[in-house]
């Protein structure tokens, strides 16, 4: 099937490549993201392949579908930016890849907390400049700090487990409780208040939902424990961006480590640092000591490309052969949906 593939970066081709091996698809790439003004280059191919900061929105969808395009291939577990009503009415179908390595994001997870606990970004700076001063790099020890863990889904219940062998108390949330996450050693679940007014970590594990949408706002941070140290590799979404900026400056959040941010759209996955970036928010973030940004990498390991790679080339031929696929996004099954993350 001729597949067109935006938002190309040379990793994307390179596993991509690889998968299609298997498939044969005519698979063309394009390094633009899909929009509006770029939906027309789809014309004439039946499948198109997107990433997560691609905008399928009504206007792209319907240019989409009018060149003939049936199927929208996400490389992604989250559909959030699918315009699903839109696609459905158009009879464009969508697939996504609904797991390929949680423990890909839970491991960055982990890797936020001990860089800002332990200043890693500093000390790493200081010592390639043969500054061996111990000054301001001093942190705190995990074992016996309480974590709260927003979403017990398969990402969230990794990191529980990684973070059991820390020698952590784990308090959990998460709207359809999961009885796996008490049988981790000294784990409970809590209600949400409960669990922010408690936590020394809270990391977000949940998908972006209108219920979900800035689930940590000024009141919830109102109620942290001072110091407290914020993780998100979920959805920019889920926190108030001003609400954290300000929670910084008031000392209620100590540490904040993000892999995923509001306005990431207009900035992940390019090379910018030529340009002047305009995000007031963004660059203010960036000139706290206690905040550390990463651009969405959580997913960026080599076993979870050559698994998204794998499980996207496999949906085109279950769309090709008209086999039944449970990785296809049914507009009717979300309303009622238990996690569609
Ligand atoms: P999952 O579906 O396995 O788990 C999500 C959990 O959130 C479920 O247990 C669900 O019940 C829970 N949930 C749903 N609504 C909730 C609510 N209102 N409040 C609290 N919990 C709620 O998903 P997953 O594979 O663990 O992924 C979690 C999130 O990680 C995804 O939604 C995605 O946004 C994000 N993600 C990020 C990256 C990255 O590179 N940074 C990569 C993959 C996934």
């Amino acid at each position: 099937m001729r597949v067109a593939v935006f938002s190309t970066k040379s990793y994307d081709r390179q596993f991509l490549d690889a998968a299609n091996a298997d498939h044969a698809h005519d698979l063309v790439y394009f390094e633009p993201k899909l929009d509006r003004t770029t939906a027309p280059l789809a014309e004439g191919f039946p499948a198109v392949c997107l990433f997560i900061n691609d905008a399928p929105d009504v206007a792209a969808l319907e240019i989409l579908a009018s060149g003939g395009t049936r199927l929208l291939a996400l490389r992604s577990a989250g559909f959030n930016h699918v315009d699903l009503k839109a696609a459905a009415r158009l009879g464009i179908r969508v697939m996504r890849v609904p797991a390929y390595s949680p423990y890909a994001v839970a491991e960055h997870a982990v890797a936020l907390i001990l860089m800002l606990n332990r200043k890693l970004y500093r000390a790493y700076n200081r010592v390639r400049d043969d500054n061996f001063s111990l000054e301001g790099l001093l942190g705190f020890d995990l074992h016996g700090r309480t974590v709260g863990v927003v979403g017990t889904g398969k990402i969230g219940m990794v990191f529980a487990q990684i973070m059991h062998g820390f020698g952590c108390q784990l308090l959990g949330y998460d709207a359809y409780p999961n009885p796996q996450f008490e049988e981790i050693g000294a784990a409970r679940y809590v209600q949400l208040p409960e669990l922010i007014e408690n936590a020394d970590i809270i990391s977000l594990h949940c998908p972006l939902l209108p219920a979900t949408y800035h689930l940590i706002d000024a009141e919830a941070i109102d109620h942290m424990k001072p110091n407290t140290m914020l993780i998100n590799t979920s959805r920019g979404g889920l926190i108030d961006t001003k609400a954290a900026i300000a929670g910084i400056k008031s000392g209620k959040i100590g540490y904040l480590g993000l892999d995923v941010y509001e306005q990431e759209e207009n900035l992940f996955f390019e090379d910018l640092s030529d340009t002047v970036i305009q995000d007031d928010d963004y660059q203010l973030l960036q000139s706290f000591p206690n905040v550390v940004l990463t651009a969405h990498q959580a997913f960026f390991t080599r076993d979870a490309l050559k698994n998204i790679a794998e499980t996207t080339l496999k949906n085109i031929t279950d769309f090709e052969q008209a086999r039944p696929s449970p990785n296809e996004v049914k507009l009717q099954e979300i309303v009622v949906a238990k996690t569609p993350s």
